[in-house]
């Protein structure tokens, strides 16, 4: 299995012009309610392509709540683990996304705020091959979500996204960091330049704690897939995008899908930009994914 731990948010899309500036207003349109949160994304990602994926996160008993189960178990996802909290909402985002298909968000936890890391039985990491990580619920949880993917011997893949700083423990666990550049630049404390020092500085922050595979996404400039000390430039895939919400999540959803299936992390990536590019080309996060056909057309095109 691949295991997803995270949040599930209802995403509220509004299209915009451009996006405001403080204490600016501007006008909306085309209001959507859409399902979302990392590890909702990525779950659906990666369930699109393959078959057995597990989403382990909480939601409210809540209108929004049924909507998230309901769109992950339709493409597939096993959403027995995701917890229904009594007396909190469901996570919320607001997104708006400007014409040139760029966005910000506005985070209201819920559910993902209230989750504790005894929410989460172990059974939920039963036969984890991948188990992905992310930052929208409690870093206890993550650290627990860790832990237990460890002991069961799964890999363990952590986009540290919306970026804290990180434990030791944590690190300690994870076998494959991804990370945008803004992230990049987080983890180091500074802002960076991916050319060869700047990436010597990425392997040489995460080394010590025995993270030798890493990838950083680039946007529209693709990504890095640095494994060891071998680095992979993967090309973006050129495309008309329209909305990047949830293309770092289609990225991760599907890296762990070509991990699981054993091929090499540089492999795994550029089917994971590839991915990630198609993503961008429609609105929304999780509708905006291919199916593992669509995924097959892109590659003929
Ligand atoms: P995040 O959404 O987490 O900030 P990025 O912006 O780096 O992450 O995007 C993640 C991945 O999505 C990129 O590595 C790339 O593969 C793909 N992507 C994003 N924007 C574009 C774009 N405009 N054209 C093609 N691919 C894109």
């Amino acid at each position: 299995h691949i295991v997803m731990v995270g949040a599930l948010n209802a995403d509220l899309a509004i299209r915009v012009e451009r996006l405001p500036a403080p204490g600016e207003t501007v006008a909306g349109r085309d209001v959507q309610v859409l399902p979302g949160g990392k590890a909702s994304n990525q779950a659906v990602a990666a369930a699109r392509l393959c078959g057995r994926v597990r989403l382990v996160g909480a939601v409210g008993d809540d209108e929004n709540g049924r909507m998230l189960r309901e769109h992950a178990a339709a493409a597939g996802v096993d959403v027995a683990h995701v917890a229904v909290l009594p007396g909190v909402a469901t996570g919320q985002a607001i997104i708006p996304v400007d014409d040139a298909g760029e966005n910000a968000i506005i985070l209201v936890p819920g559910a993902n705020g209230a989750i504790a890391p005894d929410d989460i039985p172990v059974e939920a990491y039963l036969d984890a091959a991948i188990v992905c990580l992310s930052l929208e619920v409690p870093m206890p949880v993550v650290q627990r979500a860790a832990a237990r993917a460890a002991a069961a011997g799964a890999r363990v893949v952590l986009n540290p996204s919306p970026y804290r700083s990180l434990p030791a423990s944590l690190l300690d666990a994870t076998d494959v960091l991804i990370v945008n550049e803004l992230e990049a630049g987080q983890l180091l404390g500074t802002p960076i330049d991916l050319d060869a020092d700047g990436i010597a500085a990425l392997r040489a922050a995460v080394a010590p704690r025995g993270i030798s595979q890493l990838v950083v996404t680039r946007g529209a400039q693709g990504a890095l897939a640095v494994d060891g000390g071998a680095v992979a430039e993967i090309a973006a895939t050129r495309v008309e995008a329209v909305d990047t919400t949830g293309a770092g999540d289609a990225f991760t959803g599907a890296l762990a899908v070509g991990l699981a299936a054993g091929r090499s992390l540089p492999d795994a990536a550029a089917e994971a930009s590839l991915v990630a590019a198609f993503s961008t080309t429609r609105r929304g996060a999780q509708p905006s994914y291919p199916t593992a056909a669509e995924l097959a057309d892109l590659r003929a095109a």
